[in-house]
């Protein structure tokens, strides 16, 4: 049952945190929360193939990619071109607004839904409000850490 304004043709992709099968998405727009999970998503349209669910990521997820590969980027650039130690600290401070970010809105929608998924495990009911608290608490503390960041 796919409506015509279908971005999956042939194939109905779940939602990449929860697994909630996704009946309908907007053409217009790349970015869309699950139903069920109320997690962020993104549709990747390019480079990846066209009709596959593995365009489909977690917005959460690619937060957490991007600040991977930005802290290797911020080391590998401390080491090769002796970056300050102060310039080092504040570029750290950056990225832990993304991180901070990406935790706390995650904590926030595991409290709100009871579902959460930690690693490659997806706990629901109140064992996942514990992690969501724990995910919460960490990103607050992680924006407190920016704060004082900034300020050095
Ligand atoms: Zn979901």
């Amino acid at each position: 049952m796919l409506s015509p304004a279908s971005a999956f043709p042939y194939r109905r992709p779940g939602c990449p945190y929860c697994g909630h099968l996704i009946d309908h998405w907007p053409r217009d727009t790349n970015l869309q929360s699950c139903q069920l999970c109320l997690r962020p998503m993104v549709l990747l349209r390019w480079p990846t193939d066209w009709n596959g669910p593995k365009r489909l990521r977690g917005l959460l997820d690619v937060g957490f990619a991007l600040y991977g590969l930005l802290t290797i980027g911020l080391v590998a650039t401390f080491v090769v071109t002796g970056l300050s130690p102060h310039a080092f600290a504040k570029g750290f401070s950056v990225l832990l607004f993304i991180v901070g970010s990406v935790l706390a809105a995650d904590g926030v929608l595991g409290l709100r839904t009871g579902m959460d998924k930690t690693g490659k495990r997806f706990r629901s009911g109140p064992g996942a409000r514990v992690f969501a608290g724990g995910k919460l608490a960490s990103g607050l503390a992680a924006i407190l850490l920016l704060c004082v960041g900034l300020t050095l």
